[in-house]
């Protein structure tokens, strides 16, 4: 039933989705602007249209565009993460027009994406939520009063939240009125929406989220939990599988009321429910994402299952392959997002070209990314360019794993977060397991990256050595007669290597 796949995205996840049409033997279609002309996902679809309609264009919001193409080709839309994945209004016009959206359906989308309904519906489908408003205050006097209520400290969010933006932690009263104003101005840019809802503030919250499939005859399974609570900005950067924190006890509590709540209002496809955890145990739900989620992968390296698969299969029409009993759960697994960002720089983007790219390999690690040397990472996309996933038969061997390929990980020509992954996987507190969302604030020195890249010169080596070749490569550009390289590249970058591994 479905011939093609569109994929309306771009990176790592339109790579990612892109594969698994390649190992069904579905035929893809890329779409791409004007920046992206050389990216990735462009080459590896058997199709590729350019969406940008003027050369600054550099948007994937146009669901016009999309769905025009969809039909020229005849293709399935799957949406990825951001960009549409979450726009009720495309889900819908998909399904009125004929165009297969590979996602849930576009009623649970609509409901899901503003938080206040979500917490309504999955308060009434039996699910603890977070404390805090039905509604949306509607001013300052309001917000005073509510939040005398619930109680300091807590936290204020955006109605239309997504990506950790509008939302903001009050811890007295005198800080709510500037805090509301900032909270409003962010949300009504990020989402041109400005109202904004009261939660009471978790204090030391665990962030997991149950991952849940489901199919269009009513069936629902859950993959088990994640544990998502190493953040900036309230936007993770190391999730987990299983949960160190977890007990087998409030797992099976956590995972059948997933699976219910979902039963309940007719889930179908990838989705999940993400929630907050005291240090008893105590999980309230946070909200649910309608789509598939950027760690997916570490759900996929215990459990065996394709997700991008299944909601092509779903999307389709067929029954879930499996029953929840054929689901079984090995090991543990760890993801790492590598952002273009300066961690020294409180996380701030670090733009530009990546000049060399040495990717991990072997055993135990995924690697789900768009980067390549020549890659221009642009300002006007996520900052996100590549995860890198291991596995292990426990918890100790993943994190193993995970630091040496982050040793073999090499990106130069821009900053990017992978010496922060490296001190937080030596970091006591998350090899304990038992760490919380303030991790980053409270348990993790960013002076210690500092001490670390002073005494480490593997990255100043690389850096001469790379300067020299380019000036080498300049030189016997000018030369007139015989171009003069003194050695091949592949010698050249060998010894590179060789200096790289010996620190
Ligand atoms: P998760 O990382 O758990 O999948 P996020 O809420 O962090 O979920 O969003 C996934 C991606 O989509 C992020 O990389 C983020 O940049 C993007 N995104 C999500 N919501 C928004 C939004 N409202 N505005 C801009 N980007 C968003
Ligand atoms: P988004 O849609 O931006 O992903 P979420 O509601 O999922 O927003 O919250 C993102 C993160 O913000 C959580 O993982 C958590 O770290 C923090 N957070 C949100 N609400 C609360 C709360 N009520 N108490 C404590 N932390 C919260
Ligand atoms: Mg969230």
């Amino acid at each position: 039933m479905i011939k093609k796949v569109l994929v309306a995205n771009r990176g790592e996840i339109a790579m990612r989705i892109f594969r698994t049409c390649r190992v069904m033997n579905i035929p893809t279609v890329a779409v791409y602007t004007h920046v992206d002309r050389g990216a990735l996902h462009v080459r590896y679809a058997e199709e590729a249209y350019c969406i940008s309609e003027h050369e600054e264009d550099t948007s994937y919001l146009k669901p016009d565009l999309m769905l025009e193409i969809a039909k020229k080709t005849s293709s399935a839309i799957h949406p990825g993460y951001g960009f549409l994945s979450e726009n009720a209004d495309f889900a819908r016009r998909c399904e009125d027009e004929g165009v297969i959206f590979i996602g849930p359906s576009a009623d649970i989308i609509a409901k899901m994406g503003i938080k206040t309904e979500a917490r309504k519906i999955m308060h009434e489908a039996g699910v603890p939520i977070v404390p805090g408003t039905k509604d949306p205050v509607s001013d300052y006097d309001e917000a005073k009063k509510v939040a005398r209520k619930i109680g300091y400290p807590i936290m204020l969010k955006a109605l239309a939240g997504g990506g950790g933006k509008g939302m903001r932690l009050v811890r007295e009263e005198s800080e709510l009125e500037s805090a509301l104003r900032m909270s409003k101005s962010e949300a009504e840019n990020a989402f041109g929406n400005d109202a904004i809802y009261i939660e009471k503030y978790i204090e030391n919250p665990h962030h997991i989220e149950v991952q849940v499939l489901g199919d269009k005859y009513g069936n629902v399974i859950h993959l088990y939990e994640r544990e998502c609570s190493i953040q900036r900005r309230n936007q993770k950067v190391i999730e987990e599988a299983p949960s160190p924190f977890v007990t087998p006890q409030t797992r099976e509590k956590l995972l059948s009321v997933a699976v219910e709540a979902c039963k309940k209002i007719g889930y179908y496809s990838a989705g999940t429910l993400e929630f907050m955890m005291d240090k008893d145990q105590n999980f309230y739900f946070l909200e649910m994402n309608t789509r598939l989620q950027v760690e997916h992968p570490v759900t996929e390296e215990c459990t065996g299952v394709d997700l991008v698969r299944d909601m092509i299969l779903v999307a389709a029409g067929n029954r879930l392959p499996y029953k929840q009993e054929d689901i079984e759960f090995r090991g543990a697994a760890i993801e790492c997002r590598v952002y273009a960002e300066d961690p020294e720089n409180n996380f701030m983007p670090s733009p530009g070209i990546i000049t060399v790219r040495e990717a991990p390999e072997g055993r135990n690690i995924r690697l789900d990314s768009a980067a390549y040397a020549g890659f221009e990472v642009s300002l006007h996309y996520d900052p996100m360019i590549a995860k890198v996933t291991s596995w292990g038969r426990n918890r100790e061997s993943a994190i193993s794993n995970m630091r040496r390929s982050l040793r073999e990980y090499k990106i130069l020509g821009i900053k990017t977060t992978i010496p922060f992954h490296q001190r937080v996987l030596l970091n006591k507190t998350f090899l304990s397991g038992n760490y919380d969302t303030t991790f980053i604030d409270t348990k993790f020195d960013m002076e210690d990256l500092k001490l670390r890249r002073n005494s480490d010169p593997t990255v100043a080596i690389i850096a001469a050595a790379l300067k020299h070749f380019e000036e080498e490569k300049e030189a016997a550009a000018r030369a007139t007669t015989v171009p003069l390289v003194g050695e091949s590249l592949w010698k050249h970058y060998g010894k590179l290597q060789m200096l790289a591994n010996n620190f």
